[in-house]
């Protein structure tokens, strides 16, 4: 993803970071040579850069950043450069081209404020994943609805509904139940609402069919209208997914959609909702942080007003969504902890539960602190187990990061017995996070990994939990930079295309480290932590852009590979 089309203005974030530095020594942007030639030893170089800043800065003078480069490179040895003139050509960016259009909303959104809102982003929906069920049950539950509204003499020509899946959708819908949430969209029924069992029984007893009225006709549809096509080609998304409804060979209404992570969707020709302005408009956490501290408010107010002033709803509106997101998240931990311990997941890896085993003996355990590790663990295997299940689950921002957030949710509020008012501040604060990383980098496993989806719940989770023990504006950033921080890089390889192994476990380990991020926030000492959030968004952003496609939700590679099922 190029700076054009992903949005993190690398240039823009450096430099208003590098406005706070008052060490002219402290800053090492302006030592080194940022644009690092490709054919010179990158070590060597760096080396010989810093050492040129360095001196011009002491000696109160400044240099260019093609002066540094030029330097560097004037007094590097010939085998270290492997060539002799001195300024390189500006390097830019190799490597294979972006892998999304740069006409997606979800690509060119980076480029304003930010503008989502809660109830788009915290959704309630069916597991196992956001992308691969609740995305494509709105999909075709959107194709539903605009398909009612055709004149009533071609609706009565209709003879068939047809969903074809795309990429990952199609390397990985089997095991997400991808075709089972197309068909039930089709049929008019919505994540939020849908009852878990009527997806169920279509696991259960796939050769049922369905009537869909559409004006006086009715059409009958089955699995066999959801097609697993193509996994490879030139998708404008991983996720692409098209619906028609044909008479005979002739399509009466097509249109194409991609799942864009969290149970977000486009469309070809998309265009974002008119929105109100934010009251407190901001790009980057650095700008949301400034309208906190100038105005001496959290950042929970920050959002909190930005809500309220993009939606047009008030206060108690606001809170009575979070409200409904907060008891929806206790609900799926409580849920899952009270599973059966022998309960068997569905799905060929023939998982068992652990959540409710996990709890009981993290109870008995010796020291406190084994048992709030073990504790908070368990809660977060019940909520992801429940996803596993294909139980309703809330994104936060996925559904296979899905037991994260409800495992803190539920250790602050439940055990803990935090002021309800503390959880909702933190809740607000989880958002932040979640929209700057939706913003300028990914929520889609299919586009960046699982740091993208489990990275991004812990960094959500450390925010929450600094906030709702009243941390100040610079903890709750360093408790978010810091967990997402211990996630780069990590892939996404769900086993047989299940969304069990690994998740259901790193769901735990990212709640685990979301409360080490916050301990350790916390505790430092704030103004020392050197990683600003914003920086690792880009680290996010660019480790997504680099990392291998096999390691993006096709189940082609890691552990996919090489755990056999018997
Ligand atoms: S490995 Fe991570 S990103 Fe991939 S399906 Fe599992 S939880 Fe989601």
């Amino acid at each position: 993803m190029s700076k054009e089309n992903k949005g993190l203005d690398r240039s823009l974030i450096k430099r208003l970071l590098d406005a706070d530095c008052e060490d002219p020594l402290a800053n090492t942007d302006q030592l080194t040579s940022q644009a690092i030639p490709h054919d010179v030893d990158r070590r060597n170089f760096l080396i010989r850069s810093a050492v040129g800043g360095a001196a011009a800065v002491m000696m109160g003078s400044s240099v260019s950043a093609q002066e540094r480069t030029a330097k560097a490179l004037a007094t590097m040895p010939q085998q270290a450069t492997g060539r002799s003139t001195a300024i390189p050509p500006p390097t830019g960016k190799t490597g294979p081209p972006p892998p999304l259009d740069k006409d997606l909303n979800v690509v060119k959104k980076g480029q304003g404020p930010v503008m989502t809102t809660a109830d788009e982003f915290y959704k309630v929906g069916p597991g196992p994943s956001s992308s691969h069920t609740i995305g494509p049950m709105r999909i075709t539950y959107d194709f539903y609805q605009r398909a009612t509204k055709l004149p009533a003499d071609k609706l009565a020509k209709a003879t068939k509904l047809q969903v074809n899946l795309f990429g990952s959708l199609s390397a990985t819908g089997k095991g997400h139940g991808t075709e089972r949430a197309a068909l039930a969209g089709l049929v008019g029924k919505e994540p939020a609402t849908v009852d878990p069992k009527f997806l169920d029984s279509l696991r259960d007893k796939p050769d049922q069919t369905f009537p869909v009225k559409l004006g006086d006709k009715s059409i009958d549809v089955s699995l066999k209208d959801v097609i697993y096509d193509a996994t490879k080609g030139d998708f404008k998304h991983p996720n692409t997914m098209t619906v028609k409804l044909l008479a005979g060979n002739d399509v009466l209404l097509e249109q194409e959609y991609y799942s864009v992570g969290g149970g977000f969707i486009e469309w070809k020709g998309y265009t974002p909702p008119k929105k109100n302005a934010p009251k407190y408009p901001f790009r980057l956490m650095k700008e949301l942080r400034a309208h906190a501290d100038r105005d001496k408010i959290s950042i929970a107010k920050v959002i909190l007003a930005n809500e309220m002033s993009i939606a047009g709803r008030s206060e108690e509106e606001v809170y009575a969504f979070i409200d409904k997101i907060i008891n929806a998240m206790v609900a799926t931990v409580k849920s899952g902890l009270s599973m059966p311990e022998d309960d068997v997941l569905p799905g060929p890896i023939k998982l068992h539960s652990k959540a409710a085993t996990v709890y009981k003996r993290a109870l008995d355990d010796k020291y406190a602190a084994d048992k709030g590790i073990g504790a908070l663990s368990a809660f977060a295997l019940a909520a992801s187990e429940e996803n596993g299940r294909g139980h309703l689950v809330i994104t936060a921002p996925t559904g296979g990061s899905a037991g994260v957030m409800p495992a803190l949710v539920y250790g602050l509020l439940e055990v803990r017995k935090l002021d309800r008012q503390k959880i909702r501040d933190g809740m607000l604060a989880a958002l932040a996070v979640g929209y700057l990383c939706k913003h300028h980098a990914t929520l889609s496993a299919a586009e960046g990994g699982c740091q993208a989806e489990i990275g991004v719940a812990s960094s959500m989770a450390a925010a929450l939990t600094a906030t709702a023990y009243d941390a100040e504006s610079r903890v709750v950033e360093n408790a978010a930079e810091s967990a997402l921080e211990h996630h780069l890089g990590m892939t996404c390889d769900p086993v047989a295309g299940y969304v069990q192994v690994p998740c259901i476990e790193r769901c735990a380990f990212g709640a685990v480290k979301a409360w080490t991020a916050y301990a350790i926030a916390s505790n430092e000492i704030a103004s020392r932590h050197r990683v600003d959030f914003d920086a690792t968004v880009m680290a996010l952003a660019e480790t997504a852009k680099d990392m291998n496609s096999k390691y993006k939700e096709t189940s082609e590679a890691g552990l996919a590979l090489s755990v056999t099922l018997c």
